[in-house]
Order: C-alpha cells, then structure tokens, then sequence
C-alpha cells in the first residue's frame, strides 16, 4: 500500500503528535525489567486503576497481550470460546495452537458477539474424550465484524455462564476505549467480568507503540514470566510509557469524534447505488461495506481510492474497511466519501 493523504486504512497508521513527541521527549526513564522505569510504572498504574484490576503490564503490542494471557490461562489440550471474527483466530499467525497449544473453537453470532445458548452449545461436559473448557474470549469492539459492540447485558450473561462452568475470561480490549466512549460505560464496569483485559495504545489512542494488560497481582506475575522468557522485558521503555500516560489524558475522550466521522462516512458511501453497510449501523470508528452489487471489484475501488490519495483497504473480493482515528478530519471524511462516489460511477 502506498500511503496517501487521508488514511482510512487502519486506526493503526496514526502518527504521533508533537504534543505526545513532547511528552516522550521529558519521560523520566529506568530499567523496565527490573520495575525501576518510573514511566512505564506510572502507564500500569493508572491503567489498572482505570480497569479497576490490581496490576498491570506493559507490553510491545496488542498481540503479545493477548498470547501471553492465553499461555497464562491455558494449557495444551485446553479449548477456548471466541467468536469466528476474532483477531486471535484470524491475525496472529495461528498463535494460540502454537504456542499456548490451546484450540479456538469458533462461535457464530451476529455482530461479533455470540449468545449464551451458542456458548452452552459448545461447552462440553468433563471427560477424557474431549479437550478441557477454559477460557472464553471477548472482543471489545469485535474488529472484523465492524467495530461493534458487546453490550454490559450481553457481557454479564455471557460471563456468568463461564463462571457457572469455572471457565476464566478474557477481554480482547484492543479498541475498548472506543467502547467506552460510545456507551458511555467505564473501562471498569466491563472489566470486572474479566480475568485479564488490555488495551491498545496503537490504536485509537495515537501511540507509536504498545499496550497494556491487566488482572489480578497474580495473573500479572505470571505474564511477567512470559514477558521474560520471550524477551518481551525492555530497558528505557518509558519514552513509549510516555506516550501512553499522554493518550490517556488527551486521546480518549476525543474517540468522539472519530465515530462521528466513521458515521458520516457511513452515509456518505450508502448513498452510493449497489453499496451496502455490514453491519448496517456504524457504532465506532469502523466502516465495514459490501460492493458486490455495484459490479466493480474491491480491490479495483481500493486502488482507484489509492490513485487519488486516499488509504481504504479491500478486505474480500467484495467488501472493505475504512476506519476513523485522529489523523483523519472531517473534511477529509467529506473528501473520500465524494472520491468514493466518484469511482464507482467511473468504474461500473
Ligand atoms: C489490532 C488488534 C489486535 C492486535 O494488536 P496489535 O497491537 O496490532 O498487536 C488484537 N485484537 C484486536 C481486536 C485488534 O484489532
């Protein structure tokens, strides 16, 4: 891909500002793997305050989070409830039969969320026969199936039936924040159903790198293990630390704006003869739309859109993804939505 002028590929290609620059720039730092960086120590902090857990950690990326609790949680043989969107299943390289040697199993449902009766469904009683219940995972937006969100409803039945079968929880917070703002319900009242939940700082949040993973002291000890023994444990991480603490005070609140620019969006493209929304409301920061009935490939309205300077990733041979984020205004949103009017009327 080559970068244009109004990214609306990923909430990941955002830049960071001077002010978070400048933030990095002043971090006081120390050695991280021996808990003496006074940055990262201050990002865990308040980040397991803000998720109401006892302890946090600071990690490169969203992926390790989530492969570092799933090895924590689970043992080879174990099986994990996700639903079939999930990013554990699909983006990170087949990650949890490597190397926690647990299995997915994938559960339907619309919008990225699965029901309690699909979760009793899957759950199998206690026998030698079968692979040994462990964890459900819960996506919080479902990324893949359009920034959705699970409701605290859907969330407390869900995670009440784990309980009742002593399975653990796992929330994939990579765009919680985004979910936050939209409900607004804290990162708190969804976390406390959770064992282990994080949150992206790439994201959203505007930061070169990292993310943060909580849970209880004890579960944080032992991802500290991980974090080691797979050389996750860093030096003078503070700089990065730095940004986060800087994303926290300025980046969340602001989310707003990008869900208002993805539902403009969202019109703007649905006013397009042969296109269609899935799913058919923007809730966050993404747009995920079917062009299967305009004619006109994916990949060809991708890179018309890329010839004019504008990012929008073609997902299948019929649907793409654009998403919002900070870097991304609301005269740019106008910009694309018109460009993408445009190339399809050239192009079918
Ligand atoms: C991006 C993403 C991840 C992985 O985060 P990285 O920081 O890119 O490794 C995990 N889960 C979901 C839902 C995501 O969108």
């Amino acid at each position: 891909m080559k970068e244009g002028r109004i990214n609306l590929y990923s909430d990941t290609q955002t830049r960071p500002s001077a002010a978070m620059r400048e933030a990095m720039m002043q971090a006081p730092v120390g050695d991280e793997q021996s808990l003496a960086d006074p940055s990262v120590n201050l990002l865990c902090e308040r980040t397991a305050a803000l998720m109401g857990k006892e302890a946090a950690v600071f990690l490169p990326s969203g992926t390790m989070c989530n492969e570092i609790a799933l090895m924590v949680h689970c043992r080879p043989g174990d099986e994990i409830f996700a639903h079939e969107s999930a990013h554990i299943t699909h983006f990170e390289g087949g990650g949890p039969s490597a190397l926690s040697g647990a299995h997915v199993r994938s559960l339907p449902g619309e919008r990225g969320v699965f029901s309690t009766r699909a979760l009793q469904q899957a759950i199998r009683p206690d026998s030698r026969y079968f692979p040994r219940a462990r964890l459900v995972e819960i996506e919080q937006t479902a990324n893949l199936a359009g920034g959705t969100l699970w409701s605290l409803e859907e969330i407390k039945a869900v995670t009440a039936l784990a309980r009742e079968h002593g399975l653990s929880v796992h929330m994939d917070g990579a765009r919680l924040a985004n979910a936050v703002v939209a409900s607004g319900i804290s990162f708190a009242e969804y976390a406390v159903h959770c064992d282990s939940v994080w949150l992206d700082l790439s994201k959203g949040l505007g930061c070169p790198v990292g993310a943060v993973l909580t849970g209880s002291a004890a579960f944080i000890d032992e991802v500290w293990r991980w974090k080691q023994r797979i050389g996750g444990a860093m030096r003078q991480a503070g700089m990065l630390a730095a940004a986060g603490i800087y994303a926290l005070e300025h980046n969340i609140e602001r989310l707003a704006e990008d869900h208002a620019n993805a539902k403009r969006f969202g019109a703007l493209i649905r006013a397009v003869e042969g296109v269609r929304l899935t799913p058919a409301e923007v809730e966050t920061n993404i747009v995920f739309f079917d062009v299967a009935a305009t004619g006109v490939d994916a990949d060809t309205i991708s890179e018309a859109l890329e010839n004019r300077g504008i990012n929008v990733g073609a997902f299948t041979t019929t649907t793409l993804r654009a998403c919002t984020h900070l870097d991304v205004t609301a005269a740019q949103v106008e910009e694309a939505g018109a460009a993408f009017a445009e190339v399809v009327e050239q192009l079918r």
